[in-house]
């Protein structure tokens, strides 16, 4: 269903909570139109939508890695990896929602602002 009803189009999708409260972008917004997006072959308009999808998996990855090898100091790893991990979704909330965040905002629909066109209006977020 995803990849054939747009998010940003239809009333099948739940809303954001946490941008209906508070007007804020979650760190979630967008994933459901970055995914509508992957479903469509468009990686580059999904990574728009929500950079922390492809961000993230890598990065727990190499951290997951890195920890492995770190043998007598995996411990201290490990248990640092949920901070890290709060700290970076933080960081990352924090920056979508200053002005000038270069990436797809939460109300652009599936039209990125870097397209051409003019831009989507009305379109609540989705998470
Ligand atoms: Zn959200």
């Amino acid at each position: 269903m995803l990849a054939t009803v747009d998010p940003a189009a239809s009333a099948l999708y739940p809303k954001c909570l946490f941008n209906a409260a508070t007007g804020l972008a979650c760190p979630g917004c967008g994933t459901t139109r970055a995914l509508h997006a992957l479903l469509t072959f468009d990686p580059i308009a999904a990574f728009r939508f929500n950079p922390l999808l492809f961000l993230l998996p890598p990065v727990a990855a190499l951290w997951i890695a890195l920890a492995r090898r770190a043998g007598r100091k995996r411990r201290a790893w490990a248990s640092a990896a949920p901070w890290a991990l709060a700290l970076a979704v933080l960081a990352f909330t924090v920056w979508r929602n200053l002005p000038g965040y270069p990436l797809a905002r939460v109300g652009d629909g599936l039209r990125p602002p870097f397209a051409p066109g003019p831009p989507a209006s009305g379109l609540a977020a989705r998470p």
